[in-house]
């Protein structure tokens, strides 16, 4: 997310002790550039899919990804393919254990973080086993271990077998980090139930908090043409294209730019809805959906209120003034496709 695309720098809008107010912009600014991208997805590198990365590359590419990220358990998958599409290292970190504390509520405490971005020219340092079998040690031994990879970590799928709730992920919280709260896979439990809440509520419990954690749509894709014959077995598909993110970046960024783009959270996480624009201006957020008949909401705190309208054709979602308050907008499209913008921090 960009901060302050409204020329006013903050320093002027304090000492003029100007109250706080979104900044409309003058008019229509061009559109800035998006690149999809997709941070979760397997291979026949992980033992649950059969597609070789090659092939998976392409079906990615087939589908307008810009660039993807292979996410293989507990293995590095790093190809080179021809073309356009920006094919990076990563790798599921992926600590599936009988028993953890708290103790599960089925028959495993499955932790995975992601390592994203790899840095394929470091050797990562020895790192010894964890020290016990808390969540919040398991999940900061799986950070780390995505730190001394050059990785940005993503905290996988945080209502799959209810791996982390607000507390856990609070915890292990050490700098710029990503929380998948719309794992589209069909297993990861997004909505909650009656005694577990949504994973979009624990990511407003933790920015609540102050903890600074960037929102991210994904696959977790397992099959991709293979996914009729896995059906016609009588078996789940874990199918792709149907959760990613948009990273504000210029057309051919390579890793390294897309990577620091994600972690100073300048990007949206989608299931299909399309924004031609997202600003975090000091007095809110300013969202441009491509839709103009998409419905934006606003959340701060947890609780929705709806976006204010604005003279372009933008919406507002108005940042409180309280200190270490934030905002963020989920928008939905006609046709109940989302997307979701990272907060936005009051100054
Ligand atoms: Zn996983
Ligand atoms: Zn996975």
């Amino acid at each position: 997310m960009t901060r302050g695309r409204a020329n006013l720098p903050l320093v002027a809008l304090l000492a003029c002790a100007v109250p706080p107010g979104p900044t409309l912009p003058a008019g229509p600014a061009p559109k800035p550039s998006f690149l999809k991208g997709q941070l979760h997805l397997h291979s026949n590198n992980s033992g649950d899919s059969e597609t070789p990365p090659g092939d998976v590359a392409r079906w990615y590419a087939e589908h307008g990804y810009d660039f993807i990220v292979f996410t293989d358990h507990n293995r590095i998958t790093d190809v080179s393919t021809p073309g356009d599409l920006l094919v990076i290292p990563g790798m599921e970190i992926t600590i599936n254990v009988e028993r953890c504390e708290p103790p599960p509520q089925g028959p495993l405490c499955p932790l995975h973080v992601n390592a994203l971005f790899v840095d394929p020219t470091r050797t990562p340092a020895e790192q010894p086993d964890p020290a016990d079998l808390r969540r919040t040690t398991l999940f900061a031994w799986g950070i780390a271990k995505a730190r001394s990879l050059g990785a940005l970590p993503q905290i996988n799928h945080p209502n799959f077998h209810w791996a982390a709730d607000a507390d856990t992920i609070a915890a292990v919280a050490d700098g710029p980090m990503l929380l998948e709260v719309a794992n589209e896979a069909i297993d990861s439990v997004n909505a909650g139930d009656a005694t577990h809440p949504s994973t979009f509520a624990i990511w407003d419990q933790l920015l609540a908090r102050g903890v600074h954690v960037w929102g991210t749509a994904t696959d977790d894709a397992h099959h991709y043409a293979d996914a009729e014959r896995v059906r016609a077995r009588g078996e789940l598909a874990f199918e792709g294209d149907r959760g990613w993110v948009m990273v504000r970046a210029p057309r051919g960024a390579n890793a390294d730019q897309l990577r620091d783009a994600m972690a100073r959270g300048e990007f949206y996480a989608t299931n299909g809805a399309v924004l031609d624009d997202v600003v975090c201006d000091s007095g809110g957020l300013l969202v441009w959906p491509q839709a103009p008949d998409a419905e934006v909401r606003c959340f701060a705190g947890g609780e929705p209120f709806p976006a204010e309208p604005a003279e372009s054709s933008h919406r507002v979602c108005r940042l409180a003034s309280t200190p270490g308050a934030y905002v963020r907008a989920e928008i939905v499209g006609a046709d109940g496709r989302r997307a979701w913008t990272q907060p936005c921090w009051a100054p």
